[in-house]
């Protein structure tokens, strides 16, 4: 379950951003996972939940977002999604690709309370 590992990752960015931005509380947590990454969303948000326990970012909402796999062909240069773990090419036929999309893991956004309004 490597849920924990990146909960505790994306938490640390969470928390010091709401930090350098003078947030009292985060509201709302926006993180983009790729596909091959192979987060489970609902397996996430109750180990993110209770990472942030007791931290401005309690009972934030989680927003995911899935980025699709995407490749670059190696021998002719044809980019193409990928599906059902097909990595190979649709024009040569290649299995050597490079993955230009699909490995990502990060915090798109985080929303929250100020101070006074
Ligand atoms: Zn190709």
């Amino acid at each position: 379950m490597h849920e924990i590992g990146i909960a505790g990752e994306l938490a640390r960015i969470v928390l010091s951003e709401a930090e350098r931005n003078g947030l009292p509380k985060v509201t709302k947590v926006s993180v983009c996972f790729g596909e091959m990454v192979q987060v489970v969303p609902d397996i996430f948000r109750t180990v993110f939940s209770e990472t942030v326990k007791n931290t401005v970012a309690e009972g934030s909402l989680v927003d995911i977002e899935t980025v699709k796999i995407r490749v670059r062909c190696r021998s002719c240069g044809n980019e193409f999604p990928v599906s059902e773990n097909d990595f190979r090419c649709n024009l040569c036929n290649s299995a050597d690709v490079d993955l230009i999309h699909g490995n990502e893991v990060f915090v798109k956004s985080i929303e929250g309370e100020r101070y006074g309004n």
